[in-house]
């Protein structure tokens, strides 16, 4: 089973997630914040790969299949809860140091279409901030090695719309509910090549890799954003002939296996399999 801890050992991916968070209205829409007295916490979101991919897609399966917007914003508000908001902020654009450029160019992706690719930059950081031009981003000086648009997203004034994260947890989950039909007998050789062209036009640019003085001389892999993890994430485990990605044969929760024989997410669920299979098995013979 290949990792990202692995492919990427030496790399920079640390994290802020904050204690709690709320959802708001700006301008109509709804946006996760940090809550006011929340307390900040720094993770590396790799060192749990496993549980941030199965929490990705059976969050995405939820907010697939729901059809009530509220348990759908619950979805998404638990996610962030747990692992911070994306930064889509960092992600997005083409041009890493947009924050000294006047116009910001972004990327057509398949979660949002934007009117325009190119942006200007001041209303792009904008959309981001609870309260507009708080942080002095503009011409600062790169601090550690990472831009200072850092200090928005990391900060309590950072904020991103729900239905981008709704948008993205679909996504992911439809890629490898795509690789499912695949081997599904019920889909014909031109459904399955339409399938398998989804998959392959799954792609991000690629995890730059870079040479730093902090925290010690290096050489390393800088990802920008919990979004940039999670498609790499999902990016290792789709290429896989033998996924490290399953179907729980008890609840049907998706779950990482550290071996493609494993068929049941916990230890739990391999034993009420077997209790409901046995109880199943007399319940016939009574009826014999
Ligand atoms: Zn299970």
């Amino acid at each position: 089973m290949k990792k990202i801890k692995e492919i990427y050992e030496n790399r920079i991916s640390k994290w802020k997630k904050y204690s709690s968070y709320e959802i708001i209205k700006i301008k109509n829409c709804d946006y996760i914040v940090p809550s006011k007295n929340s307390v900040a916490e720094w993770y590396d979101p790799i060192e749990n790969e496993e549980e941030l991919i199965s929490d990705v897609l059976n969050m995405g399966k939820i907010v697939a299949d729901t059809e009530k917007y509220e348990k759908i914003k619950k979805t998404v508000f638990d996610f962030v809860s747990k692992y911070g908001l994306l930064g889509w902020i960092m992600y997005l654009p083409v041009n890493e140091n947009f924050y000294l450029e006047s116009t910001v160019f972004l990327t057509e992706n398949e979660y949002f279409i934007f009117s325009n690719t190119t942006m200007d930059t001041k209303k792009y950081i904008e959309q981001f901030q609870i309260e507009p031009s708080k942080e002095n981003i503009f011409g600062t000086a790169k601090t550690l090695g990472r831009s200072p648009v850092y200090e928005l997203i990391f900060s309590k004034n950072y904020c991103e719309p729900v239905d981008w994260a709704i948008c993205f947890l679909q996504e992911m989950y439809e890629h490898f509910r795509a690789k499912e039909m695949i081997y599904d007998p019920k889909y014909n050789p031109l459904e399955k090549f339409m399938l398998m062209k989804k998959i392959e036009n799954f792609h991000h640019v690629g995890v730059p890799y870079v040479i730093k003085y902090y925290p010690t001389l290096g050489t390393y892999w800088i990802f920008n954003s919990l979004t940039m993890i999670i498609e790499t994430a999902c990016l290792i485990a789709l290429g896989q002939k033998e996924s490290p990605i399953a179907i729980c044969k008890h609840c049907g929760k998706y779950f990482y296996r550290e071996d493609i024989r494993i068929e049941y997410c916990s230890h739990k669920c391999r034993n009420r399999y077997h209790v409901y299979k046995s109880r199943n098995k007399n319940k016939k013979q009574l009826e014999k």
